[in-house]
């Protein structure tokens, strides 16, 4: 077993190790080969090399700096699977060759009271991002998992038990798969429940699929007309072109719990009138501009709420995961090259992603730099 037992190297001392990966410069530039460096494994550290890596609507908000405050070179990817490569000598979670993921988190302050209740991703101290985040490891802040290998530290690695062929599928479980069930469990989805899915993208149809192995009576809303068979497939009960009024006015107040993942600003309003009495529409996507805000009417008259909810902590991944193992459920995926990640963001903007693309990262292999962006030492 490949164990290291030194403790973690400063990077200009010992020099971590170079790894191709696929990220951008800046805002308005594509992505494209960039040589990177990842840490050597420190004490309690997994070094992953990564098979897979899922592309989620965040990876382009970042990229581009929808949400400012990105910082180049940006190396996105927070869907991460893939397999042991090496351990620190404290680190025994995991053995060598043992397959895992890695989402949205690598590190957080551990003491707060939300890391305390398992809750790491509202972590009040701030969590490290698995992009984007601080780091002491260069260029400086986290670079994610379009590369080939990772380190991170192993409380924040998770045990993937699907069967090895659907590893690609399973990538997209580490965000859309968490972001979605989350606020379904902590709305208590299930049997008797009447739960919406607002967009069928890669959050909104891992939405489907689990609310409906949750037992609730599932309804996709759409705007794309043409993925109404393709909800019903993937386990909606009823499907809802959200630009019908008719179809959405024979709804009205029905909803027990609606989760809106679109990824741009629109109408709040039209959901919230299918809202029951108390029921709850809970955001989770991030678009860049700001939602029109909603009227109050329509809150205060049925008491109806309007939440959010954040990706989800590392025990609640876990449990999705061994949900997703035990009930067969993956993402449905279309696997691109890196080389074709450019092209990808396109379609994602145009809703034209059945239901989530995902970087083979063997494609990486025949990729080359123009310039190394992280200097090694010697
Ligand atoms: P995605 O794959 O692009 O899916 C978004 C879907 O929203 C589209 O497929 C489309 O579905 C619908 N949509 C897009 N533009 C629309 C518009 N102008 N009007 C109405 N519907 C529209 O994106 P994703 O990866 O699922 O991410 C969705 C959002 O969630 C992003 O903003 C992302 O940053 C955010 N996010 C949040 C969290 C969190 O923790 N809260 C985690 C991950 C991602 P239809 O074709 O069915 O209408
Ligand atoms: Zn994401
Ligand atoms: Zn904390």
């Amino acid at each position: 077993m490949a164990t290291l037992s030194e403790p973690r190297p400063a990077m200009a001392e010992h020099g971590g190790s170079a790894v191709k990966a696929y990220g951008a410069h800046a805002a308005d530039k594509p992505l494209e080969p960039l040589a990177i460096e990842r840490r050597r494994p420190g004490p309690r550290d997994v070094e992953i090399a990564i098979a897979f890596c899922g592309v989620c609507h965040s990876d382009l908000h970042t990229v581009r700096s929808e949400w400012d405050g990105t910082l180049y070179p940006c190396v996105p990817g927070h869907e991460i699977v893939g397999e042991v490569t090496a351990l620190g000598s404290d680190a025994g979670k995991f053995k060598v060759g043992d397959t895992v993921g890695v989402g949205c988190l690598v590190d957080s302050c551990r003491t707060c009271s939300a890391c305390e209740e398992g809750l790491e991703q509202y972590c009040t101290g701030g969590f490290t991002g698995t992009y984007n985040g601080a780091t002491q490891d260069p260029p400086g802040h986290t670079l994610g998992g379009y590369s080939q290998r990772i380190t991170v530290d192993e409380d924040f690695v998770l045990r993937i038990s699907h069967p090895p062929d659907q590893l690609a599928a399973v990538a997209p479980l580490l965000c859309a798969g968490i972001t979605t069930y989350s606020p379904l469990r902590h709305w208590n989805a299930g049997p008797g429940k009447k739960v919406g899915i607002v967009g069928i993208g890669g959050l909104g149809h891992m939405g489907v699929k689990l609310a409906h192995a949750m037992g609730a009576h599932t309804v996709a809303f759409t705007t794309s007309q043409g993925k109404r068979e393709d909800a019903l497939r993937l386990g909606a009960d009823e499907v809802i072109v959200s630009r019908n009024a008719e179809e959405m006015a024979a709804h009205a107040e029905t909803f027990d719990l609606i989760i809106d993942s679109v990824a741009a600003s629109h109408d709040l309003d039209v959901f919230i009138q299918l809202l029951k009495r108390d029921g709850t529409l809970c955001l989770v996507g991030a678009p860049e501009h700001p939602h029109p805000s909603p009227g109050v009417g329509g809150l205060i008259f049925r008491r109806r709420s309007i939440a959010g909810s954040l990706i989800g902590g590392l025990a609640e991944t876990q449990e999705m995961l061994d949900f997703c193992a035990e009930k067969g459920i993956v993402s449905d995926i279309e696997m691109i090259p890196a080389q074709a990640i450019n092209e990808a963001y396109e379609r994602m903007l145009r809703s034209d992603v059945k239901y989530r693309f995902v970087i083979d990262i063997a494609s990486l292999a025949g990729t080359q730099a123009a310039e190394p962006d992280v200097q090694l030492p010697g």
